[in-house]
């Protein structure tokens, strides 16, 4: 691949959890119950994840490692109701841009299944093979021709670590999805895809935490809340236990932290924090959309609005009141 591609790729893959967060995404988008993520050497030597949702169409297989090329937007307009995780179509071209990638793929009506390799970008030829609907693609030597971003790499259990949280955070934001993932051959989580968000969060954060979890939920016109947040006693002593979902993408964000935490006022130990997982479905209207492939910091256009609808809701429920 040229140069110019794999500068641009690096706005995409910036470590090998990018790689399973652009592969899940496309999972989740092409309507999979199953999604199965198996890495080996911190995601370094393999990323595998393998889905059961609609497949590519052998016509697509090509196009879908050009850059640019997406079959999820068909006008500049569905830019403000996006209803897909993935929309910039950059994600397949930048991963084979600086790996090896194999992708294995059936669609429900297609004849068989077909099966095409590119090697540090240079495509094969595609072959039919044998699979059920579904796609499976493997990146593998992830920057293995870019000695400079290999260097940047931690340790395989730092970018395992990321890979973890990358996973764990899609598994609680789509409860009704079966997650796995497998490190090394070793299965790490896994989520029974019964649309619990209690059970999911029981198998990323503990039976014993899940269950002490309080449910949320509230709307306020067209804002509306739900989630699990923990008791006042069972707090944390640092903010990681806190996952916030906007639209069902997972966000970072400083107004909803604190919103959460103003929520606890008064009920936790100075130097506590609170566990919650928090989905928040908000008008495209409202929401800053951030089209910066990198970035997970979301914006609100009220961001006064919004805190104040997170902070009543939270402690409403704390206070055993109605919202
Ligand atoms: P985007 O997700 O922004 O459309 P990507 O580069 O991530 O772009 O993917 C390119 C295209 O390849 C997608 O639009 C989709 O049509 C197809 N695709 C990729 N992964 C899958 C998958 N797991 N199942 C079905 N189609 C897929
Ligand atoms: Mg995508």
């Amino acid at each position: 691949p040229k140069t110019v591609a794999r500068i641009a790729a690096g706005e995409v893959v910036e470590r090998p959890a990018s790689v399973v967060k652009e592969l899940v995404e496309n999972a989740i988008d092409a309507g999979s119950r199953r999604i199965d993520v198996e890495i080996r050497g911190g995601g370094a030597s393999l990323i595998r994840v393998t889905d059961d949702g609609c497949g590519i169409p052998l016509e697509d297989l090509p196009l879908a490692f050009t850059r640019h090329a997406t079959s999820k937007l068909s006008s500049f307009d569905d830019l403000n109701t996006i209803g897909t995780l993935g929309f910039r179509g950059e994600a397949l071209g930048s991963i084979a841009s600086v790996a090896d990638i194999e992708v294995t793929t059936a669609t429900a009506g297609g004849i068989s299944g077909s099966v095409l390799a590119l090697r540090s970008g240079r495509e094969d030829t595609i072959r039919p093979v044998a699979r059920s609907c579904g796609t499976t693609i493997s990146v593998s030597q992830l920057f293995r021709e870019i000695p400079a971003r290999l260097k940047f790499l931690k340790s395989d259990g730092t970018e395992t670590g990321h890979i973890v949280t990358t996973v764990s955070n899609y598994a609680l934001a789509y409860p009704e999805i079966r997650f796995r993932l497998t490190v090394d051959g070793r299965e790490s989580l896994a989520t029974s895809g019964n649309s619990k968000l209690r059970d999911a969060v029981a198998a990323i954060l503990g039976r014993e935490t899940s269950a002490r979890m309080i449910d949320l939920s509230g709307n306020d016109g067209a804002f509306s809340i739900n989630g699990l947040v923990s008791a006042p006693e069972n707090s944390r002593a640092n903010r990681t236990g806190m996952y916030f979902f906007v639209n069902r993408r997972w966000v970072r964000s400083q107004i909803l932290s604190r919103a959460v935490e103003e929520g606890y006022r008064g009920l936790l130990t100075v130097g506590r924090y609170p566990i919650a997982i928090i989905n928040l479905s908000l008008p495209p209207y409202d929401i800053d959309i951030n089209i910066h492939p990198a970035k997970t910091e979301i914006k609100f256009r009220e961001d006064g609005k919004v805190f104040e609808f997170v902070r009543r809701a939270v402690r409403s429920v704390l206070l055993g009141e109605a919202p």
